[in-house]
């Protein structure tokens, strides 16, 4: 059985046809997924969700979302982590982070706003005892430094998700007791970086995610040419996930069932809740 940590399963792109797509990835092994909100108007939808279809979901404010949010925004959600503090459904706090890849973030205001809303969150975390979900985009360092500051090493748990920094950087997260999420930008064979990171880190760090409907793997990518020729970018979704693995399996020289074993005690690890909801 493979565990999708990382699924958007409320995004507006799932919304014709959410329960297929969850059924074809149950079809396809994937028996759990987690699903991050990424602004406070989507905490009822990823709650709702996760209990209707039996997943999990994380409460946080995407970086991206970060110019739209304000001091009530960090108010709803200490207030929903308070509220839904017993659910066993609540894995995390997350999606949160720093994103200093996009181009209209980068102002000297916005960079300053996004680690104030990253730091609360982070505190947030610490005083429900919560794992965080990370989006890591070109601020890897920064993300380590407020991490390192609010807790000893080893004392955080989650995932730094869709993770492409250096060795070094992968390095830190996992001493300060974060797992990396791997999904279909491994796939690439350009993805050098990446694919050696996926190889030779310790398997114990590593976990699986799609990002969906984001990252789509090699096979439904379009480039920019074909996307101008009028092809649209294929969506990823998480069934996706178990040809994503068998690569990752490929990589590492091991039988899927092996590593989908392994992986879903690195899951377990970095979402403890997640024990008493997956199937045995
Ligand atoms: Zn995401």
């Amino acid at each position: 059985m493979w565990i999708d940590t990382h699924c958007h399963l409320d995004a507006p792109e799932f919304a014709p046809d959410l329960d297929e797509v969850r059924a074809r990835a149950r079809q396809a092994g994937v028996g759990h997924c987690v699903i991050p909100a990424v602004a406070v108007p989507h905490f009822g939808a990823v709650r709702e969700l996760a209990q209707r279809l039996g997943d999990s979901y994380a409460l946080g404010i995407h970086p991206l979302w970060v110019p739209q949010s304000t001091e009530a925004d960090l108010a709803a959600l200490a207030q929903a982590l308070a509220a839904h503090a017993h659910d066993p459904r609540l894995v995390a706090v997350g999606e949160i982070g720093l994103d200093f890849f996009v181009a209209e973030l980068q102002t000297e205001v916005l960079r300053a706003r996004q680690e104030a809303v990253y730091r609360a969150q982070l505190q947030l975390a610490r005083q429900h005892g919560l794992p965080v979900i990370l989006h890591v985009r070109r601020s890897a360092d920064r993300l380590l430094k407020h991490l390192r500051e609010l807790c000893p090493p080893g004392g955080w748990r989650g995932i730094a998700h869709a993770f492409n920094g250096s060795v070094q950087q992968a390095q830190a997260f996992v001493a300060l007791g974060l797992k990396l999420g791997f999904g279909g930008a491994l796939t690439f064979d350009s993805a050098r970086q990446l694919r050696r990171l996926a190889t030779e880190l310790p398997l114990e760090a590593l976990v699986l995610e799609t990002d969906a409907p984001d990252i789509p793997p090699w096979w439904l990518y379009r480039t920019a040419a074909e996307r101008a020729a009028g092809q649209r970018q294929g969506r990823n979704e998480p069934a996706e996930l178990p040809r994503i693995a068998a690569e990752l399996a490929q990589l590492r020289g091991l039988a899927p069932e092996a590593l989908a074993e392994q992986l879903r005690h690195n899951a377990v690890s970095a979402l403890p809740r997640l024990a008493g909801l997956l199937p045995s």
